[in-house]
């Protein structure tokens, strides 16, 4: 079985943003609450990404490790979808200047 990165904001290291949580597994104290993927956040903050746009238009977990309904997002789908989501901030941000 794989391990569980979710950690609710009890068992985290540091008390995450709310805006980075979504209902999940934590996989030290095993609750069903909302829980933050560290190694997510941290790959999202190293691209700038505000807890705004995380919350809009980006996964919060990976994997909610509940039990049925679990789908594991690999890291190259996490890497389309930032990078989608990138390409759009640039869009905007032209559109903005063009008008
Ligand atoms: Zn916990």
């Amino acid at each position: 079985m794989e391990t569980n990165p979710n950690r609710c904001s009890a068992c985290a290291e540091v008390i995450p943003d709310v805006r980075l949580m979504d209902t999940g597994k934590c996989g030290s104290c095993g609750q069903t609450r909302d829980v933050v993927d560290p190694a997510l956040a941290d790959l999202y903050n190293g691209f700038d990404l505000t807890p705004d746009e995380i919350w809009k238009f980006l996964p919060r977990l990976r994997s909610t490790h509940l039990d049925g309904i679990d789908r594991t997002l690999g890291w190259t789908e996490i890497g389309q979808k930032v990078n989608q989501r990138i390409r759009q901030q640039m869009a905007d941000a032209l559109d903005e200047q063009t008008h």
